[in-house]
């Protein structure tokens, strides 16, 4: 069974959650610390997506998505906000998550946004084997890596399927709605904001000065592009 962690102390959201999840089909681990959470993502490494509250007692929310991402880049993660955390959002994302929630959602909001992070996650099934060379940058799809002159860049499964789609379409304009489309699934509920911040989190990693990108660029009032 796809197996989910729930970390959010507030015991009656967590199990808002929890029940959702399981009615959803999912096999959920239950964590109320950041702490405890670590350690049963360390006991079940097969764990595919993990929800994280941000304001916890001990460490908090971001700091968790940091410490897991430290050791697994495979893993989905959502970060769990509330309506006042506008920037919590957008450091969440460069902490490493995936996607976010604003509370209050609905259930169905809920497991939809999990459900597409699986589908994305396993998505390396269907994909013919084989690499793609953009010089100086080399993705091997059949092991999602990308290596830069040789060296092995780590990517998150988003940061991955958003770079294969730009060096699948090298010097094409692509829309902030197309990426959202390709990376998230036409079903996705989110914002398109969600692509600019994983956009710059990708420049930190491939971009040799950040200030001014030559890889992925910007093509104003419209979306990015692979290439000057
Ligand atoms: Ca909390």
């Amino acid at each position: 069974m796809k197996k989910v962690l729930v970390l959010e102390d507030e015991a009656n959201i967590r199990s808002f959650i929890v029940i959702n999840l399981r009615r959803a089909g999912y096999d959920v681990i239950e964590a109320a610390s950041g702490e405890e959470a670590l350690e049963k993502l360390a006991a079940e490494p097969g764990t595919g997506v993990a929800l994280l509250d941000i304001m916890l007692p001990g460490i908090d929310g971001f700091e968790v998505c940091r410490r897991i991402r430290a050791s697994n880049s495979r893993i989905g993660i959502i970060m769990l906000t509330a309506r006042s955390q506008e920037m919590d959002k957008v450091t969440g994302l460069m902490t490493g998550a995936d996607d976010y929630v604003t509370k209050p959602f609905s259930p169905a909001e809920l497991t939809a946004r999990v459900d597409a992070l699986f589908r994305r996650a396993g998505g390396g099934q269907e994909e013919e084997a084989g690499v793609i060379v953009r010089e100086p940058f080399t993705l091997n799809t059949r092991n999602r890596t990308l290596e830069k002159n040789g060296q092995r860049i780590k990517l998150t499964q988003v940061e991955y399927s958003i770079i294969k789609y730009f060096m699948e379409n090298p010097g094409r304009a692509l829309s902030r709605e197309e990426i959202l489309d390709t990376v998230w699934g036409k079903d996705y509920f989110g914002e398109l904001k969600i692509v600019d911040v994983n956009i710059r989190r990708l420049r930190l990693k491939i971009e040799d000065n950040v200030q001014s990108p030559v890889y992925l660029t910007t093509v104003w009032g419209y979306g990015y592009k692979w290439g000057l």
